[in-house]
């Protein structure tokens, strides 16, 4: 087979080793592996479930979903109180970021990605042939508006966001997307809110009346649905037109939009799990506060950045993995150097995931 030229130099995306790999590598079984790098939900979406396990005998799964998501879509509307003509469904964010590079994209063009920031934003771009420009956060993560402006070209076609912004937690400003928008050029804003519930901050009804801004945002983490496969696009009517161009008629399954559905219909659980990470991650934060070997960035996600002072991040990551808690490595990330991201779990692991981390990081001295 021969790929096309751009994989030469293409970096792939680097997939998360399986839960079965990391057991078999550290002696441990399956269940004594925490998954707290994925920055998913430890809560089961069981309302939804139970709604399924009930309807699943008679679910019409011989026929083709109804391709205009249409069911979603209503529900969608009620929850971000925009129209039913403002949304694209998609197979999760990713394939809402696939969408939105070929709709925007030729080879050539250029991306602009305030750095660190989610990985794909740059895999999708290359994969269409744009190159990426990586343009550095400030110190405190925020992004940094003049060098963006600086970096913008005639082939500049998309500026990312991620707010909050995986993997540093903190979240982009009106003013900022404001100023962004105002720069000159051909360029649209994309901004990822996948942990938009988690800080209540979005962008959702500026992209339903802006033709130059997109938002996009998953069922994969407020709504714990990683498994399932649901992401949306929220932009103006013009620009949903023009990526229903480009959107697969069939990507998202009908069990799929189900859940999907059911969750948005009732909201309260969802609700309640986000209340109980963000109480639980702000207790982390304060616990890691107190300890002396690390610092510890803010975040409005379900999940925290930290850096052990004492440079030993490499080795405390091997160190807890050892235990069964598993952590996004950051050592030799540009910008992050030596950090270590954990996702809010329940109370109990959070617990012992705080112990193991004291006593780990004071056996490094
Ligand atoms: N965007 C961001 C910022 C993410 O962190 C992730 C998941 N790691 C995704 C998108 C992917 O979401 P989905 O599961 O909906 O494809």
């Amino acid at each position: 087979m021969k790929t096309r030229r751009m994989f030469s130099k293409f970096e792939p995306y680097s997939w998360e080793t399986s839960t079965t790999e990391i057991a078999s590598a550290m002696r441990l079984r399956s269940s004594k592996i925490i998954r707290m790098d994925t920055n998913t939900s430890p809560y089961l979406p069981r309302d939804s479930l139970r709604a399924l396990s009930k309807e699943a005998t008679k679910m019409r799964v011989n026929d083709y979903p109804d391709t205009s998501y249409l069911g979603v879509r209503r529900e969608l509307s009620n929850y971000c109180e925009l129209g039913i003509e403002n949304f694209v469904v998609t197979n999760g964010a990713d394939e809402a970021l696939d969408i939105i590079t070929k709709t925007l994209l030729d080879p050539g063009d250029e991306v602009l990605v305030p750095s660190p920031s989610y990985s794909m934003f740059r895999v999708a771009s290359e994969l269409m042939g744009a190159k990426t420009i990586i343009v550095p956060r400030k110190e405190d993560f925020r992004i940094d508006t003049e060098k963006i402006e600086s970096k913008i070209s005639k082939k500049t076609k998309i500026i990312f966001l991620c707010s909050p912004n995986n993997p540093t937690g903190n979240s982009s400003s009106l003013k900022e997307v404001k100023s962004l928008l105002n720069m000159q050029g051909n360029k649209t804003i994309v901004i990822d809110e996948a942990y938009f519930e988690f800080s209540g901050k979005t962008f959702a009804k500026l992209a339903s009346e802006h033709d130059d801004l997109l938002v996009v945002r998953t069922f994969s983490k407020a709504f714990s649905m990683a498994g399932v496969r649901v992401g949306y696009i929220i932009a103006s009517k013009k620009n949903i037109n023009k990526l229903n161009l480009v959107r697969p008629p069939n990507s998202v399954g009908v069990i799929s939009l189900f859940l999907a559905q059911n969750a948005l219909k009732d909201k309260a659980s969802m609700n309640k799990n986000v209340r109980a990470i963000v109480a639980e991650r702000e207790k982390m934060i304060r616990i890691l506060r107190r300890e002396d070997k690390v610092k510890v960035f803010p975040s409005q996600a379900n999940f925290v950045l930290f850096r052990p002072t004492n440079g030993h991040s490499q080795k405390l990551h091997g160190l807890l993995m050892k235990k069964g808690f598993v952590l996004r490595n950051f050592s030799d990330y540009l910008g992050i150097e030596g950090c270590l991201r954990v996702t809010v779990n329940t109370p109990k692991v959070n617990v012992s995931f705080l112990n193991q981390l004291s006593q780990e990081l004071h056996s490094l001295d």
